[in-house]
């Protein structure tokens, strides 16, 4: 029943976006993925291409775009999210979280869509108030290393919600926290392939700073959940989406060692600029409006990533550069 309905997914073809496409094809839904392999790779949609109900259009969001037809919904994941992938390409960072957000706006309002924008916790900055409700203004710098990313997402926030306010467009705003599972890129830089990528290889695992900073990790297929209940909500202002489960970073390699029955040591590296102290989502928003909390616990989680990343070839799992 859901056939007739159109979504559009915008960074189809990376970690997120292409566990959104599987769910919206699950439903019934015919999905239309959006990419231009920036960060991502046609392998995570590879298992989708015959699929009936999928069609795939390779193009960057921050030029205009164009589709055919009638859309119901968009969903808007097209942005690099690890710290080296932004910091590697900024102005691109900058560019999709602003006028790619603009320009899918924009498409929404022409075809009267629903869209659902992939914010982040990195609203909050490095915070002052934890956990983070959805009512924290944050604490970011604006000209910070990490500032293409955060204030792209902050615009994003912005520029949706006056659509919402000046155009009346159904609007749904996601504030993402550290989410991990299959099809990241082992080599994206983030700490759970990271650590993943060190014991396969033989190698020592580095925390960076004393490791005291915290971070709370949630598994792929909770956050698509709650993604997706939060679509079909009628809330239009931000929602965290995550699990609080909170660890320390030294605490998580440690973790990882035991879990992967590694002997790897730990090597300490520098932290890097305005890296936050401490992350954990306050969801009490989301289990009230969604009924939704997390259900996977890191321990099973963790396996089902480590297992997708051992899968990996030889020549993936030694590839420096995407
Ligand atoms: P990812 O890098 O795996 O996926 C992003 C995808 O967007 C890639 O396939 C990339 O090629 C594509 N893309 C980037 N710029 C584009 C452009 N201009 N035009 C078309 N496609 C473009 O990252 P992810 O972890 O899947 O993140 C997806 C979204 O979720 C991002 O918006 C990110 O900010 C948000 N998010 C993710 C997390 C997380 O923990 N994974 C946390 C907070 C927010
Ligand atoms: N980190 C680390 N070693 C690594 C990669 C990351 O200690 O090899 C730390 C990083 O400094 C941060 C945390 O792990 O404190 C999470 O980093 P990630 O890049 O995954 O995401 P962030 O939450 O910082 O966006």
């Amino acid at each position: 029943m859901n056939k007739e309905k159109r979504v559009l997914i915008t960074g189809a073809a990376g970690f997120l976006g292409s566990h959104l496409c599987d769910k919206f094809i699950a439903q019934g839904f015919s999905v239309i993925g959006m990419d231009n392999f920036i960060t991502g790779d046609k392998k995570n949609i590879s298992h989708l291409s015959n699929h009936p109900n999928f069609t795939f259009i390779e193009h960057d969001v921050t030029e205009f775009i164009k589709i055919e037809g009638q859309l119901d919904y968009i969903l808007h994941f097209a942005s690099p999210a690890s710290p080296i992938d932004y910091l590697k390409i900024p102005i691109q960072t900058l560019k999709v979280g602003s006028l790619g957000t603009h320009n899918l706006l924009g498409l929404a309002k022409a075809k009267n869509a629903r869209i659902l924008i992939a914010s982040t916790s990195e609203v909050y900055g490095d915070p002052l108030v934890h956990p983070q409700p959805e009512s924290y203004f944050g604490n970011v710098s604006t000209i910070g290393p990490r500032g293409v990313y955060d204030e792209a997402k902050r615009f994003q926030e912005s520029i949706t919600m006056a659509y919402h306010r000046f155009h009346g467009l159904e609007v749904r705003i996601v504030r993402i926290f550290n989410t991990y599972g299959p099809r990241m890129r082992l080599n994206d830089g983030r700490v759970i392939p990271a650590f993943m990528g060190q014991i396969l290889r033989g190698e020592d695992l580095t925390v960076f700073g004393d490791g005291l900073q915290t971070r709370s990790f949630c598994y792929v297929d909770d956050q698509v959940e709650g993604i997706y209940r939060l679509l079909f909500s009628d809330y239009s202002e931000p929602v965290n989406i995550g699990n609080p489960n909170e660890i320390t970073i030294l605490d998580f390699a440690e973790e990882i060692i035991k879990l992967s029955n590694s002997n790897q040591k730990i090597v300490f590296k520098p932290l890097p600029q305005d890296d936050p102290i401490q992350r954990q989502p306050d969801i009490s928003l989301a289990k009230r409006l969604l009924d939704w909390e997390p259900k996977v616990i890191r321990e099973i989680g963790m396996k089902i990533t480590f297992n997708y990343f051992k899968g990996l070839s030889h020549d993936e799992l030694y590839k420096k550069e995407h």
